[in-house]
């Protein structure tokens, strides 16, 4: 029989969808959800009826996933199927990463941060927090506590071709690569956590930096990456990383027109970071030896990420049901269709 732990999908990458509930803004206007999962593998997009250019909206648009989640999956369900399979990989050494894409509006936050719009801040239904306490989990396991082993976080941000620490009042860090090309988000700050609450206060704290303040870099998280990191360490020696992303938005590199410069070179610079990213899963699920990292800082401090047996990614893509959503979420669900 398998354990929690043990993985039900071996694939070192795997790509999933998921569908959020229309809100109650879209009920109100009696919005038509576009959005099918007739199984837990496929998503259907349905041909708009009321746009008028229906050129490019001729058929239905299948799509094929590893998992479909459905309006009705809470996080637990997406991270069960998701993260949770990677949690073994850092314990084995290995590099696990969790990526959130999609539009904005469409379910990145509320899957990986938790539910954050209520009166209550609830992190701990979210993919952050529910791989933290997998970890301390898997810890007590006897194999594992005799190795020692000591749990770091790091959360920090990327915001266009800079970046800051999260829990480090947004102290601005440099991103250098050495000659052994290994890469290193320099003076990024490490709080060690010794049990699932720590990790839930940093969680809020780091969250709550990212958009505090006034100044444009803060106004709109939808405009950066934000990536936290759960750290494994055997004395100084790190034994494994789990990095939990929440991509910034992706209409926000394709809505370039009608815009002021700055905008407008914002816009290119995600563009050029989630092409990146394409690029690098791409080469690794080839296991190619050249991952173009260089392309995007994003893909930079993500470059042990994509080399090397031991590391595993998912990419969960977030779409909106609502018609209205239709173009952008045909743009994610092409997007994801060829991550792999
Ligand atoms: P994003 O980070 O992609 O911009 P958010 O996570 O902030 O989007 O989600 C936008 C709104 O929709 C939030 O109020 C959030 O709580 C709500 N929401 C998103 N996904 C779900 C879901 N699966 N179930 C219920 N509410 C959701
Ligand atoms: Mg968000």
């Amino acid at each position: 029989p398998l354990s929690m732990f043990d993985s039900v999908n071996e694939n070192r990458i795997s790509v999933c969808v998921r569908k959020r509930p229309l809100n109650k803004k879209e009920l109100t206007r009696n919005e038509v959800d576009v959005i099918t999962i007739p199984s837990r593998d496929i998503t259907i997009l349905h041909q708009p009826q009321t746009r008028v250019d229906l050129t490019k909206y001729l058929d239905n648009q299948k799509f094929r996933f590893d998992y479909s989640f459905d309006e009705y999956a809470n996080n637990e369900l997406v991270y069960r199927f998701t993260a949770a399979p990677l949690v073994k990989t850092i314990f084995d050494n290995g590099n696990a990463t969790c990526f959130a894409y999609g539009q904005t509006g469409s379910g990145k936050t509320h899957t990986m941060g938790g539910d954050f719009s209520g009166k209550k801040q609830n992190a701990s239904m979210g993919i952050y927090a529910l791989t933290a306490r997998d970890v301390f989990r898997m810890l007590e396991q006897p194999q594992y506590r005799r190795k020692e082993l000591s749990v770091h976080c790091a959360f920090f941000e990327i915001y266009g071709t800079k970046t800051f620490d999260l829990l480090n009042e947004k102290a601005e860090l440099r991103v250098l690569e050495d000659k052994m090309q290994k890469v290193q988000v320099v003076g990024l700050k490490e709080e060690q956590a010794m049990n699932e609450q720590d990790v839930l206060e940093l969680i809020n704290k780091g969250t709550l930096m990212r958009t505090a303040g006034t100044t444009s870099a803060n106004a709109n998280s939808s405009r950066s990456h934000a990536i936290f990191q759960i750290i494994l360490r055997q004395g100084k020696k790190v034994w494994g990383k789990f990095s939990l992303i929440d991509l910034a938005g992706n209409e926000r590199g394709q809505d370039t027109r009608d815009c002021d410069r700055d905008t407008r070179k914002e816009g290119a610079n995600i563009n050029q970071s989630l092409l990146a990213l394409k690029e690098c899963i791409r080469g690794m699920a080839r296991n190619s030896s050249h991952v173009p990292f260089r392309q995007s800082k994003l893909t930079m401090v993500l470059r042990n990420s994509f080399i090397g047996e031991k590391s595993r990614t998912v990419m969960i893509s977030m779409i909106s049901p609502g018609i209205a959503s239709s173009e952008h979420t045909l743009n994610t669900l092409r997007y994801a269709d060829r991550v792999k």
